[in-house]
């Protein structure tokens, strides 16, 4: 699974920076940060492959639930990485999964 360099979360189109720079949020460094306002999502380069293709899901997942206006309270984090991570087995299991809809 290459990571687009744009992807569109509901009516918004969101921009992927990819960048080697350390990425914080409040006071923890992580893998990646989506920026509802700027409608950007910049993720870290400096893991492998899998680990970018699930901190870019997990912030594509931040985007749908704040889209669909879920509230997860406290488990927020939680539940994002969680269902983050189920897609990504999900895709990376069934790669065909929609192509003989094409
Ligand atoms: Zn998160």
């Amino acid at each position: 699974m290459k990571i687009p360099e744009k992807v569109r979360i509901g009516y918004m189109d969101y921009d992927v920076i990819q960048t080697e720079n350390n990425l914080c949020l409040e006071g923890r460094e992580c893998l990646g940060i989506i920026h509802y306002e700027d409608a950007k999502i910049e993720l870290n380069t400096n893991r492998n492959i899998q680990k970018q293709q699930q901190a870019f899901l997990h912030e594509v997942v931040h985007g749908i639930v704040r889209d669909r206006g879920i509230e997860w309270g406290e488990n927020n984090e939680l539940y994002t990485d969680e269902i983050a991570k189920g897609i990504y087995c999900l895709i990376r299991d069934n790669p065909e999964i929609f192509k003989e809809c094409e």
